[in-house]
C-alpha cells in the first residue's frame, strides 16, 4: 500500500513518571489495530512540560515499550523539539484575534470559586471537574488588571470560545469508533463551549496539550487517535481547533481505562502498577497483556 493511503496510529505518552498498565493497554491496542489495518505506528513523546519530563525517564519510558514487545517508526517525534511548529498555529489563532491574554492565577480563581460557592451556588465546571475561567475582569480591577500588563506578569494564552464558536459558526462532530464513558458511538456533536476559554499556551511555554496534539497529529497524517476514555470530552476541544487552522480530522477510538483497586484511574505515582516494577517483581510481557485482559 502507498504510504498516503496507509493508515497511521499513534500512541503518545508523556515521560512524567513511570508508565502503567494503563499506558501498555494504549500502546498495545494501537500497535495492533495499525498492524491489523496494515497502516503505520508512531510513538510521539508528549514532553512539552520540560521540567517534569526528564531525559532519563524518556529513556526508561522507550525501553517499558520495547520490552512491551512494541517497535515504531523512527524518528520519534518529541514535542520539545518542535516548539516552533506550535508557536505558529498560535500565531494564527493570534492573528483570528481568538487569543487572549488570562492574568487570573490559580489561587485566584480558586477564591473567587469558593466566594461564589459560598452562596450555595454551583460554579460551572469543565467536563474535567476545572472551573470555567471567570475572566480577568470578574475577579481583577481595572487598575490591576493594567498594572500586571505593564509589569509582565505571569499570564496563560487563553481561547476566546465565544469568538471561536462564532468564527466556525456550525456544529461540530466527530467519528467515534470506540466509545466514550456513557457508551457513545457513531457520528457525536462536539461541545467545545463545556470547557470555556481553555489555555493554549502560557508566558513561558509556547504551547498546551489541546494544542500541541492538535498540530502534532496533523503534521504526522494521523488517521486514527485510538486513546483511553479520560481524553474522550477533550476531543471537542480538539476538534474545534482542527476546525480554526484547516486540519484534517482524524477518526477518533476512545478505549476502556483500567481502573486501581480503589476504582480510580491508575496514576503514575502508584508503583504497584508502573511497568517498571511489575517487570522488576518477574512478571512477563504476557502476564501484563493477562492483567489487562487482552488477548
Ligand atoms: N500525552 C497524553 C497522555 O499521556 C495523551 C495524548 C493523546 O493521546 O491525545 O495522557
Amino acid at each position: 500500500m502507498p504510504t498516503s493511503s496507509r493508515p497511521v496510529y499513534r500512541f503518545a505518552p508523556s515521560p512524567n513518571g513511570h508508565l502503567h498498565l494503563g499506558h501498555a493497554l494504549s500502546g498495545l491496542l494501537n500497535y495492533e489495530a495499525a498492524r491489523e489495518a496494515g497502516g503505520r505506528f508512531l510513538l510521539r513523546i508528549e514532553d512539552i512540560d520540560i521540567i517534569r519530563c526528564t531525559p532519563e525517564l524518556t529513556r526508561e519510558m522507550l525501553e517499558d515499550l520495547a520490552w512491551l514487545g512494541l517497535s515504531w517508526e523512527e524518528p520519534v517525534r518529541r514535542q520539545s523539539d518542535d516548539f516552533n511548529d506550535y508557536r505558529a498555529a498560535l500565531a494564527r489563532l493570534d492573528e483570528m484575534g481568538l487569543i487572549y491574554r488570562g492574568y487570573l492565577t490559580r489561587s485566584e480563581i480558586k477564591a473567587h470559586v469558593a466566594a461564589h460557592e459560598a452562596g450555595a451556588r454551583d460554579y460551572p465546571r469543565d467536563p474535567d471537574g476545572a472551573p470555567i475561567y471567570p475572566g480577568d475582569e470578574a475577579v481583577l480591577s481595572a487598575e490591576e488588571i493594567k498594572r500586571r500588563k505593564s509589569s509582565n506578569a505571569p499570564f496563560a494564552l487563553r481561547l476566546d470560545m465565544e469568538k471561536a464558536l462564532a468564527r466556525i459558526g456550525k456544529p461540530l462532530t466527530w467519528r467515534e469508533a470506540g466509545s466514550g464513558p456513557n457508551g457513545e458511538h457513531g457520528l457525536l456533536v462536539a461541545d467545545p463551549a463545556s470547557w470555556g476559554d481553555v489555555v493554549l499556551a502560557r508566558k513561558d511555554t509556547p504551547t498546551s496539550y489541546h494544542l500541541s496534539v492538535v498540530v502534532d497529529d496533523a503534521l504526522q497524517g494521523v488517521t486514527h487517535v485510538m486513546r483511553g476514555q479520560d481524553l474522550f470530552f477533550a476531543t471537542a476541544v480538539h476538534r474545534l481547533l482542527q476546525a480554526l487552522l484547516d486540519l484534517p480530522e482524524p477518526v477518533y477510538h476512545h478505549h476502556r481505562l483500567i481502573l486501581g483497586p480503589d476504582g480510580r484511574k491508575l496514576s503514575k505515582s502508584s508503583r504497584d502498577t508502573s511497568l517498571r516494577e511489575l517487570r522488576a517483581a518477574g512478571h512477563t510481557p504476557a502476564d501484563i497483556r493477562a492483567m489487562i485482559a487482552l488477548r
